[in-house]
């Protein structure tokens, strides 16, 4: 853990473990805090403070794949689409969290590189964030998803 890192400072705290889809040893897969950009927009953590898949160890390295695979699909299940992205920057916290993030054909605006003007409107109070009802939804069904599909 780096004190100065948000990743480590949101898996410090409490408060969002109604979040928490999912954890295991060394991964956490939550959904978005608020504002969320959208219902089923989760992000996959490493527990331990990894600046990037560069730097895993070789247990983080062969489970990453499995993990994401089972994330994804239980993603793309819970809310109903047909893909879901995988963006990696590591920019605003240098700890590796996944945004995975479900891809709805007939929600315009949201295709490709446009989903980052969506996530910016949201977060600058443009848009209208997800509701909490179905974030909670999300999350229940994503869980189910993981519990019932993956094993580690
Ligand atoms: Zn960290």
């Amino acid at each position: 853990m780096t004190s100065a890192c948000g990743v480590c400072e949101i898996h410090r705290n409490s408060g969002f473990a109604d979040l928490v889809a999912w954890e295991s040893e060394r991964w956490i897969l939550r959904h978005h805090a608020s504002p969320a950009p959208m219902a089923g927009w989760f992000l996959l953590d490493t527990k331990r403070h990894v600046p990037s898949a560069a730097d895993f160890h070789a247990d983080e390295e062969g489970e990453f794949a499995v993990v994401l695979g089972a994330a994804m699909r239980a993603i793309r299940s819970a809310v109903d689409v047909p893909r879901v992205y995988v963006i990696m920057y590591g920019e605003g916290a240098q700890h590796l969290h996944a945004h995975l993030i479900p891809r709805d054909p007939s929600q315009v605006g949201t295709a490709a590189w446009e989903v980052a003007d969506w996530y910016r409107a949201v977060e600058t109070g443009k848009r209208t964030p997800a509701q909490a009802s179905d974030i909670a939804r999300a999350v229940k069904r994503v869980s189910d998803g993981m519990r019932s599909t993956l094993r580690l």
